[in-house]
């Protein structure tokens, strides 16, 4: 069994130094400003390395011209178009990505070059040496408000606390995953896809290439903090059963805590015959115990409403279509490349 592995194993690592192909996993979602630039970088990289790309563009069902700026856009290595039949959120079109992509790797990343392209040579480079999973650490993160800076650091140390999936601080999709690694992620089957989450579990070889998260290029952020909270408990909830059985021991903390409080006052009753406390202990004892109630029930009303959504069993993103480009032999630099897009984005509208 150990014999197979390690030759497997040294299968696949020759591959990754025989030229091998990587897939650019691109999700869009309303990003017609942002595409030029995109493309001028990455039509530059492929041009400089000696590793073979493809670009996997996933449509996250746009309601402007980012579908026609793509197909209007010259790429230098080959590419496929993914449109969904609507918005499904990054987290299903990066599956969507994954599962359309033909690599001996993939690198999500996103449009708007705030995850820099020339650190994907660093991350090809501890793949070759035996890495199955390069991840980027954001070293910085100055484009982003102290509020989301704080609330980021919070959520990830409530996270690791709670899940035995420690995911790493700073570090979001943009890392380079092996072939093995993307089809481990994509054999789970779960609809509530918390990629962090997932590329921790599936476990491998991994490591950290810390980088600059630059601001965006173009464009504004999908995000705001109603979604981001929902994505943090969709990850706390995704990946631990913990707020489901803290209440036991709550419950059990609270029952022991009221017998003694009950002995106390049928003591003091026989004993010392004092009269029973008064109406505003009443209702603070009843109000404070119907709160603690309705959050537990809340809590468990929230693994209730994702296992209803589970055991659906819909598919976690639906295409409308699935189109090729061939590799475009035209060499465009930046400058041209900001002008077609911005052609582009009048002619189509
Ligand atoms: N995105 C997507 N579907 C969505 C929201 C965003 O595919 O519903 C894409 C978006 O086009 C971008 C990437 O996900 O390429 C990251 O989005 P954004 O820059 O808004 O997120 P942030 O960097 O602010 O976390
Ligand atoms: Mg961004």
């Amino acid at each position: 069994m150990t014999g197979r592995r390690s030759i497997n194993q040294a299968t696949t690592i020759s591959s990754r130094l025989r030229s091998p192909l990587v897939s650019l996993i691109v999700p869009v979602y309303n990003e017609e400003a942002a595409i030029g630039l995109f493309m001028a970088q990455v039509n530059a990289m492929v041009r400089r390395s000696d590793t073979h790309f493809e670009l996997v563009f996933v449509n996250d069902g746009s309601s402007d011209n980012t579908l026609s700026v793509i197909k209007a856009f010259p790429s230098s290595c080959p590419m496929r178009l993914v449109d969904l039949s609507r918005n499904f959120g990054k987290e299903a079109a990066m599956t969507a990505g994954l599962a359309m992509s033909k690599g001996d790797a993939a690198v999500p990343i996103d449009v708007d070059l705030q995850d820099p392209i020339e650190v994907i040579d660093q991350f090809i480079v501890e793949w070759k040496n035996g890495h199955d999973m390069v991840y980027g650490v954001r070293e910085s993160r100055g484009c982003d408000t102290p509020m989301k800076r704080n609330t980021s650091v919070l959520f990830y140390y409530i996270f690791n606390k709670l899940s035995r999936d420690k995911i790493p601080e700073n570090v979001g999709d943009f890392r380079l995953m092996d072939r093995k690694v993307i089809d481990a992620v994509l054999s789970l089957e779960e609809k509530n896809r918390f990629m962090k989450g997932m590329f921790s579990w599936v476990g491998f070889k991994t490591k950290a290439v810390p980088y600059h998260r630059a601001p965006r290029a173009a464009g504004n952020t999908s995000w705001n903090y109603w979604k981001l909270w929902n994505f943090a408990l969709d990850g706390v909830i995704g990946f631990s059963s913990l707020p489901l059985r803290v209440w036991t021991y709550i419950g059990a903390f609270i029952s022991l805590f009221s017998f003694l409080f009950i002995a106390n006052i049928v003591f003091r009753k026989l004993v010392f015959g004092n009269p029973v406390d008064g109406w505003s202990s009443l209702m603070v004892t009843v109000l404070f115990f119907g709160g603690i109630q309705l959050i537990s029930l809340g809590i468990i009303g929230e693994y209730l409403g994702r296992l209803f959504i589970e055991s659906k069993n819909r598919p976690v993103y639906l295409v409308d279509t699935v189109e090729e480009f061939e590799a475009h032999a035209e060499n465009v630099d930046e400058a041209e490349a900001t002008e077609f897009s911005r052609r582009s984005c009048r002619e189509t509208a």
